[in-house]
């Protein structure tokens, strides 16, 4: 029997204008960092979480301007509050995981067991449970895991690689960054040197192994990764972490991927420092 949680979501500010919120009950593999950042004219919240309590009913007091609401990819531990948004932003190869929730895409296919994630359309990864119960806590007495189902939500907007989220008075570049997902987008502030990264990447075990993961893009995205000069890389999990991190990582993913024998795309790897 699970205890019932005292509160859903917890809140952590960044920053004058950046605040984390995340479900400390959900499972670490699934526990997504959501991303709230206040603009001059509308704020942005990147990824909204497992949708298993209501997201705007807890960030009242901060989402008191327009939203919009990007998804990084449309996996299940980053989508379940969009459908509480009038604007939702996302790449056109995860816009379906939105309309559509419950297929493929968002990992939880029509034999999702929400009481053991052993049926997510994930194999196993090292370094994460992926088994038993999806939460360690109930939001309330009468919430009943098994009716959990991600809802739809409406797609507003269809972005790609240099389209601009303008804020008013900061602005964020889409970085196309597959991979982990075919529609993984990044959130590029030059101006701050902020990257949002979703999963792309953050300082735990990184995911390539799903149905629709391709190594090889992967590799394309860390060896751009590696050149971006972020000062502060706010991930899809995990802690954030600066650019001597961004660096590490993403060095052990392509020395990970040589060693499957994906050598790096001609040209790019002298140039990375050898
Ligand atoms: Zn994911």
């Amino acid at each position: 029997m699970l205890k019932i949680a005292e509160t859903w979501f917890e809140l952590r500010r960044i920053d004058d204008d950046i605040t984390l919120i995340f479900e400390p009950h959900v499972v670490p593999f699934l526990r997504c960092n959501i991303w709230h950042v206040r603009g001059r004219d509308r704020d942005l919240v990147v990824d909204t979480g497992m949708g298993v309590a209501s997201l705007r009913e807890f960030a009242k007091d901060i989402l008191t301007r327009p939203v919009t609401a990007v998804a990084t990819h449309a996996h299940i531990d980053h989508i379940g509050n969009h459908h509480e948004f009038e604007e939702c932003l996302v790449h056109s190869r995860e816009a379906d995981g939105l309309r559509h929730p419950g297929g493929e895409q968002t990992l939880a296919g029509p034999d999702f067991d929400p009481t053991d994630l052993a049926t997510l359309l994930v194999p196993p990864v090292s370094g994460y449970e992926v088994a038993g119960p999806m939460l360690t806590a109930l939001p309330t007495a009468e919430y009943d895991m098994r009716s959990f189902r991600i809802r739809p939500a409406q797609v507003t907007r269809i972005v790609d690689e240099g389209d601009i989220i303008d804020l008013g008075d900061r602005s964020f570049e889409v970085l196309h960054l597959p991979g982990h997902s075919p529609g993984s987008i990044g959130l590029w502030e030059a101006g701050t040197q902020t990257l949002f990264s979703g999963d792309a990447v953050y300082d735990g075990p990184l995911v390539d192994t799903l149905h629709h993961s391709n190594v090889a893009d992967y590799v394309r995205t860390m060896l751009r990764l590696r050149e971006l000069p972020a000062r502060v890389v706010h991930a899809g999990h995990e802690p954030s972490f600066g650019r001597e991190r961004l660096i590490a990582l993403a060095d052990a993913y392509l020395e990970n991927a040589e060693k499957q024998g994906y050598p790096a795309p001609s040209g790019t790897v002298s140039e990375a420092g050898e």
